[in-house]
Parts: structure tokens; sequence; C-alpha cells
């Protein structure tokens, strides 16, 4: 491939959201991800908030970008038909607890965010269910919730039909700046561009190593979570924060999305791609919850999951390296890194205006919204039967996913090729059973439509396959 103008490092959020504004402009790009999908990474496995941003310090790009970052979120997921929902939230405190809330209300006055502090009664007007020793919270009104891996998915998907390239399986290994142009080498390819957008998340600091940037050091905290089946998904009307602490935001509930309910995450100090989760995580999950939100039910746990932050120093970094050329680094995004992901990406193209030409497109290709057979009226469903009969046969019992959604997602324009990747866009295998009925039938689907054997179909990541060989032929 040809020189482009900018190489992305990394699919995770900000990878694909910088991609999507790129290929919104003349600046042609691509973006190197070194595993096999898109949200391979942070971005996959975190709470799903969109914070209002009152728990910045104020002046830190974290307050910015968050806030920004928010108010940019419901327009840009409407245009990319991710689930999301701008619920509010509140941080709830027992009696001795207002002080830390007038602390929060004050920080977010400073950081031009809408806040109020309510009393127990008008607290339960917005949740009725918190725990009995209540007495105040923080309300964000703007607030909400937004599914990470589908934000992250739907501007991938945009980006390429706006011409910009995805490589996966790209672990970038070496970078070199001459004659005023990098080459960044991987494991799928050798690519030459103008500039390098480094956001690789918990390797950005070897990136910046590899390319003789700035050396950071980084810190991980795992946090672990339980999810709650969809019938919970009523219960929890609002985000549940507990004042945060020095370690975090602390242990929330929270609806998600896409209609399920979740408990985390817990904040333990670990190494880079721990995401296993632990029981001693799942003991301190149920003590805290307890303390902000009346009615757990741990009995409709369907699933855990952690995620890993990735920490460098106390705010994010999102600026020109000063040591080399043309090379922007992007640097511990923790959290709120997917709240400010739309105002970090905006920020990037400012960044590069200050060196280059960026002009708009006119012409901007959107994402066709995918069909779904639970938003289908009968006689549309009966008119795409009639058409393709894969939308009569469903696949995943639990989340009513026909055969036909999991075609669109396979075909799609990042094309999902794995069983995980297929539930991240789906929603196939997310339901109470976990996959127990659906997966088989998922494998078979993506075998049929990729061209490949049934024992090259990987669950996920690595060397992840199901099926290791026929114990009978046909
Ligand atoms: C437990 C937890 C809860 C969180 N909750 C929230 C929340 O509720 N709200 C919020 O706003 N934020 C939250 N965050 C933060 C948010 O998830 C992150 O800020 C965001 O996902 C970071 O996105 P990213 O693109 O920088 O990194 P990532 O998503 O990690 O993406 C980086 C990508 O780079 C790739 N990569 C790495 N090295 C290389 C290489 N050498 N070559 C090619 N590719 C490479 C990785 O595979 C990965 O896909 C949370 C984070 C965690 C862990």
């Amino acid at each position: 491939m040809g020189k482009v103008d900018c190489i992305v490092i990394g699919g995770g959020v900000v990878g694909t959201l910088i991609l999507d504004e790129l290929a919104k402009t003349n600046l042609n790009a691509i973006l190197l991800e070194k595993e096999n999908d898109v949200a391979s990474g942070a971005s996959r496995a975190n709470s799903g908030i969109v914070h209002a941003g009152y728990d910045c310090v104020p002046g830190t790009n974290k307050a910015k970008f968050n806030v920004e970052g928010n108010a940019l979120m419901w327009k840009l997921v409407e245009e990319l038909h991710v689930p999301a929902k701008q619920c509010g939230s509140i941080v709830v405190a027992p009696k001795e607890g207002l002080k830390g809330i007038q602390e929060l209300y004050d920080k977010g006055i400073k950081n031009g965010v809408k806040v109020e502090i309510l009393d127990r009664e008008k607290t339960l007007k917005i949740e009725p269910n918190i725990s009995k020793d209540i007495e105040y919270s923080l309300y964000a009104p703007e607030a909400g919730i937004v599914s990470p891996y589908k934000l992250t998915i739907a501007a991938t998907d945009r980006a390429i039909l706006n011409g910009a390239k995805v490589v996966l399986e790209a672990n970038v290994n070496k970078l070199a700046y001459n004659n005023g142009e990098w080459t960044v080498w991987s494991t799928n390819g050798i690519y030459k561009a103008k500039y390098v957008i480094n956001c690789a998340g918990a390797g950005a600091a070897r990136i910046n190593d590899l390319a003789g940037a700035c050396h950071y050091e980084t810190e991980f905290r795992r946090g672990d979570y339980f999810v709650l089946d969809s019938t919970e998904g009523k219960a929890v009307s609002t985000v549940i924060f507990p004042l945060p602490t020095e370690k975090g935001k602390g242990i929330l509930v929270a609806p998600t999305a896409d209609g399920n309910v979740i408990y985390g995450p817990t904040s333990v100090a670990t190494t880079e791609g721990d995401t296993a989760t632990t029981l001693d995580g799942f003991a301190e999950i149920k003590k805290n919850v307890a303390l902000t939100y009346d009615k757990p039910n741990f009995r409709k746990i369907i699933r855990t999951y952690a995620g890993v932050r990735t920490i460098v120093g106390h705010d994010f970094i999102v600026e020109y390296s000063d040591v080399v050329p043309s090379f922007i680094q992007i640097l511990g995004i923790c959290s709120p890194g997917l709240s400010s992901a739309p105002a970090i990406a905006k920020y990037v193209i400012k960044l590069l205006e200050e060196k280059e030409e960026v002009k708009y497109k006119d012409d901007i290709v959107q994402l066709p919204k995918k069909k779904k057979l639970l938003e289908l009226k009968d006689d549309e469903l009966n008119a795409l039967i009639k058409e393709n009969e894969a939308w009569g046969r469903i696949v995943c019992r639990c989340e009513k996913i026909t055969e036909a959604e999991i075609v669109q997602a396979i075909h799609s324009p990042l094309p999902a090729t794995t069983v995980d990747a297929v539930k991240r866009r789906t929603r196939a295998g997310m339901g109470r059973c976990q996959g127990g009925f659906c997966g088989t039938r998922v494998i078979e689907i993506l075998a049929r439509e990729t061209g490949k054997t049934i024992s090259e179909i990987k669950k996920d990541m690595g060397e992840s396959q199901i099926a290791i060989s026929r114990i009978k032929e046909d």
C-alpha cells in the first residue's frame, strides 16, 4: 500500500472515533489493530457510562474532553445507530457524606456541568431503589449509558464506508521516521504515512518507546463486574454511584444500553492484559452494592467480566510529541475515556489542522440502520422472510436474533469473523444461556459464510478455536 496521510495505531474507541473523523476529511487514513477485531482492549470491557464530567479536576484534559465528549455523544450515537440513553446519574451518600456531595457539586459547577444536590425524597423520585441509609445525592441529568463496543464497531464501519482502511492482526512492532515520513512495521504489513497517531491503549507507552518518543510509566487497574439478566433491566432507571475515593468512581449499579444491569467495577492494581475475574472481586462488589442499592439480586447474574484501566500520571495525554516529528501521542486514557473519545477525535483533527489543510467532505456516507427482528412489525418481518428465509430462523433464542442478522454482521464493512465478534454486533450469545444453545449454530454460519472449516472458527482472540477436529466423517 502506498503512503497515507495518517496511520492510527489501536482500534479502541479512541482510535476508531479518530479514524471516523479522519474519514470525513480530505486526509486518508489507515488503522492498525493487533487483534482480530476492534474493541479488543478497554473499549470492550468497561461500565459504558457517558459521564457528565463533575468529578474531573477542573482545568485538566479529563475535565475538558469529558464535558465536550458528553455533549457530542448523543448526536453521534444517533447517527451511528448505537444503543445509548441519556438516563442521568446520581452519586448517593448517607448523612455524613453531604460534604463529599457538596465538593463534587462545586467541581461540577467549575467544569460547566449541570448538577443538583437532592435530598432523600427527591432522590427516590429518580431512583426508587436506593439503599435505606442514603440521605443525599448529586444528580447529573446529562450523564447516560452507551454500548462501548457497538460505538467502536459502528465508528469503524462508517470510517470504512468513507474510504478509511482497517488492518487487523497488525501488531505494530517497529517505527522509524526518515525523509519526512513514518514507516510502521506490523505483523500484517509495512505502512508509510506522514503522521502517526498512537492510541494503542495499554500498549501506547510501548509504541512511544518504539517511535523514540517520550517514555511514560504505565499503571494498570483491573475492574471486575457482574452482568445481570435483562429481566433486571427495569429495576434500575439511572446510574447509581457511591462517593468517589482515591481509587476511582467506586462500585456502581447501572442499566446497560442493551437492557441488562451491571454491578461493578472493583479497582485492583494489576498487570497488562489481566482480565481474569476473582472471587475477592465478587465479594467486594456484593458488599459495596448493598451500600447504595436496596434491591441487589445476585441470583440474576448471568456473566462476569473484567476490564483493565491504563493509567499514565493523573491526566490524559493528547498532544504532538516534542521529541519526534508528526507523532500524536494519546496515552493514559482511563476513565472517563469512553465519554471523552468523541471530543478527543475532534481535537486530533484540530492538531492536524495546525500543520495541514484539513477539509471536511460534502458527501459523507452514513451508516445504514441494520434491521433487527425485535424492532420489526409482523408485516415487515413477513415480507423479509419472503425475500430471505434466514429472517425466519431464530438462532439465539434468549435475545431473539435471526440467522439473517448474523449474516449481516459477518458481511459488515468490518466483517465479524469470530463467535464473540458476532456476539458484540448482534447480541447472539449475550442472553441468559450465554450461547449454550446458539454457539454451535453461530460457528456453522461463520464457517459457511467465510468459507472456513468449523475447526478454524475462533471464539475470540488468539488461539481460541472451539472445535479441534471432526469426530465423525460425513
Ligand atoms: C473497568 C473500566 C471501567 C471503565 N468505565 C468507563 C466508563 O464508564 N465511562 C468512561 O467514559 N470510561 C470508562 N472507562 C475507560 C474507557 O474504557 C477507556 O478510556 C477507553 O476504552 C480507552 O479506549 P482506547 O481506545 O484508548 O483503548 P483500548 O480500547 O484499550 O484500545 C487500544 C487498542 O490498541 C490495540 N493495540 C495495543 N497495542 C498495539 C500494537 N502494538 N499494535 C496495534 N494495536 C495495538 C489494542 O489491541 C486495543 O484494541 C473504563 C475503563 C475500565 C477498564
